[in-house]
């Protein structure tokens, strides 16, 4: 009898699974109610720091029951590659007023911790009633910056990741569980 059970093509291209689809979508229900817990009834604007938290905030958006105003923003410091290009840059800005407002930031990795202490740096600056951090991995030893996000997903060791939103080489993204690629595919192409 043929299986049904289907496997994600770039299952094959990783070493390891560190976090599985199911301990994703476990988590994130889980968070869903710490956020909740903090925030009670207001209402809640949620900065996605785009590509890489895109499926995670889609995930963790239908998890809070509170009221959501959404916004993107775009940060480059990373290119097709496993390491830091040095100080981030913000993109692509903010829409939404954020007055008064309470905000909560989210992005998919806390590494560094360059990238989230200048977005909150520029966000606090807007006079926003509050402004709290959601990333859904933590690489707790590899911070640069001191920097701590009140609501973590996954402490994870010092790896180079993919899948659930986080790339290389803009791939893998699709992937629904995060792990470490071959090392033979961790040798990228030149620098663009
Ligand atoms: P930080 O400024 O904290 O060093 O870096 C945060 C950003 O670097 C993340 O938003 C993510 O885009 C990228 N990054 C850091 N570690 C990883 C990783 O292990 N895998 C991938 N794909 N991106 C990472
Ligand atoms: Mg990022
Ligand atoms: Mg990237």
């Amino acid at each position: 009898m043929a299986s049904s059970l289907k496997i994600h093509p770039a299952h094959a291209d990783l070493e390891t699974i560190l976090v599985t689809e199911t301990s994703i979508k476990r988590r994130i229900k889980k968070l869903g109610a710490e956020i909740q817990q903090t925030y009670g009834d207001e209402e809640i604007t949620v900065i996605a720091i785009i590509n890489g938290a895109i499926l995670f905030t889609a995930d963790l958006l239908r998890a809070i029951p509170n009221p959501v105003r959404l916004d993107c923003i775009r940060i480059s410091s990373y290119r097709n590659e496993t390491k830091s290009i040095g100080k981030p840059k913000l993109l692509h800005s903010l829409t939404l007023d954020v007055t008064n407002r309470h905000v909560l930031l989210i992005d998919d990795i806390l590494d560094t911790g360059k990238t989230l202490a200048m977005v909150t740096n520029v966000i606090s600056k807007l006079n926003p009633a509050s402004v709290k951090t959601c990333v859904l991995l933590d690489k707790k030893g590899r911070r640069e910056v001191p920097f701590d996000a009140e609501f973590v997903g996954f402490e994870i060791p010092d790896k180079f990741v993919v899948g659930y939103g986080l790339d290389f080489a803009e791939r893998y993204r699709n992937l629904p569980c995060i792990g470490v690629l071959k090392p033979d595919l961790q040798n990228p192409p030149e620098w663009a």
